[in-house]
């Protein structure tokens, strides 16, 4: 029995703590009011605003976390907090707080004003991605106010630059910075962890999409070559004829598919859930991931999009030169072969210069860090199903792996069935259910308490 006379009579500790997945909407929407376009130069608002809001947000709850610029208004945000076990190897757990520019005449809502509509968050940054930053800031909190430490040590990074490849953050932290990665192996960041509805024979059923693999990337400049001269004279060595014989090529140009590990672990999945072969043909098979089809497309083969074009500067007047960009992206160990192709499909004329490349990953579908993720999702959504697969764009684990960190796409979302999300990235109306971002936050502690 308590002794009366002992009775503590200041104001009584609370009992109920505000947890993550009663924060997490309204971190997100505070995020998504802080304009961090990323132009892929420094014209941009930069990342600062946010990356002070991440400090304010952990200060409150007696966090102290460092931020680093650099470069002026680039900036990132680094904590590490120390596991329960201290001898475990060391996780990386990280968001981006920059976003793609948006075009507010070709939207719905303002994407600044982190509308809720309909029973989602719409804004730039809803799904790409500071819905994760909002389930990892909101994890933290609750961590600290209830004296909850992660299983491993675990270093939370929200970084800079990722829209522009990450010259800014990742790679420039990895570079100066790397002691802040010291004892990490692994690490989970975005772009995988949300679920599709698939039909089955018994029904609908949900299959989570975890991210273990990421094509490299190669962006291209062709700069074809040829003889100025009068517009009235004929030319055949137009340097625009040349340019654009070469395009044609490279465009018409048909990628030999290859299944990489990951690619193939998803259609055994999902053709064994749905019970739909693919032997004979891929297409039905990839229609059961309806508008998710569009991500795995992108991952069965090498693919070269011409993206920008520059050429001429007179009606009247051939030039002498003209040049194209080209976004390429390879599958794992492919990266000289792709160059090849477009060097030979370029022709004797046309240059092909690199301006920039990044490595393509893959990770094991395998292991306890994948156990921990796939067992964190089935507690909370029990009788669904998680896959892998791989990502035909990429992200801050690239930068990562240069440190030997092998990374996994992991931002849970338990989405409705009607909602297109793969169009929300880098999209127009971009938007995130709020019980998706809850569901994500009680997930991704539960994730990381017990990984
Ligand atoms: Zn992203």
């Amino acid at each position: 029995m308590p002794n009366p006379a002992a009775k503590d009579t200041s104001a009584p500790t609370p009992t109920t703590h505000v947890t993550a997945q009663d924060e997490v909407a309204r971190i997100c929407s505070d995020l998504i009011r802080i304009d961090s376009s990323n132009y892929g130069d420094d014209s941009g608002p930069g990342e600062r605003a946010a990356a002070e809001y991440v400090v304010g947000q952990l200060a409150e709850v007696g966090l102290e976390a460092e931020l680093l610029e650099s470069r002026p208004g680039r900036a990132t945000v680094v904590l590490r907090l120390e596991g329960t076990d201290p001898t475990r190897p060391g996780l990386a757990v990280h968001g981006h707080l920059d976003v793609v520019p948006a075009n507010a005449a070709d939207w719905q809502v303002d994407p600044f004003g982190a509308e809720e509509r309909d029973g989602c968050i719409w804004g730039r940054g809803a799904v790409d991605m500071k819905d994760m930053d909002a389930m990892i800031l909101a994890n933290l909190r609750e961590f600290a106010r209830t004296g909850t430490r992660p299983a491993r040590t675990t270093t939370f990074v929200f970084f800079a630059d990722e829209e522009a490849g990450g010259v800014h953050g990742s790679h420039w932290l990895v570079d100066r910075h790397p002691h802040w990665f010291e004892g990490v192996t692994e690490a989970v960041s975005e772009v995988g962890g949300y679920s599709v509805s698939v039909p089955t024979p018994d029904g609908e059923r949900r299959a989570y999409l975890l991210q273990t693999a990421e094509k490299g990337i190669l962006w291209l400049r062709l700069h074809a070559h040829g003889r100025a001269g009068h517009g009235s004279v004929p030319n055949d060595e137009n340097a625009i004829v040349r340019l654009a014989a070469a395009i044609g090529r490279i465009a018409t140009h048909e990628w030999p598919r290859e299944y990489i590990a990951s690619v193939k672990q998803l259609l055994d999945g999902l053709s064994a859930l749905t019970q739909q072969p693919y032997a004979a043909g891929l297409d039905p098979l990839l229609a059961t991931l309806g508008g998710a089809q569009g991500f795995v497309r992108g991952t069965l083969q090498d693919t070269a999009n011409v993206t920008m074009l520059d050429g001429g500067y007179k009606h009247n007047v051939i030039p002498q030169s003209a040049s194209a960009a080209v976004d390429c992206r390879y599958l794992p160990g492919h990266e000289e072969s792709l160059l090849a192709t477009i060097r030979e499909l370029a022709g004797e004329h046309v240059e092909v210069e690199v301006v920039h490349r990044d490595i393509a990953i893959e990770a094991p579908w395998e292991g306890s860090l994948v156990e921990s993720m796939k067992q964190s999702l089935l507690r909370a959504d029990p009788g669904a199903t998680v896959l892998p697969y791989c990502l035909s764009g990429g992200t801050d684990n690239k930068a990562l792996a240069t440190l030997g960190i092998t990374g996994y796409g992991f931002a849970p979302l338990r989405l409705p069935a009607d909602l297109d999300f793969a169009p929300m990235f880098h999209g127009i109306d971009e938007r995130v259910p709020v019980e998706s971002l809850r569901f994500g936050a009680r997930v991704l502690g539960d994730f990381l308490r017990t990984c």
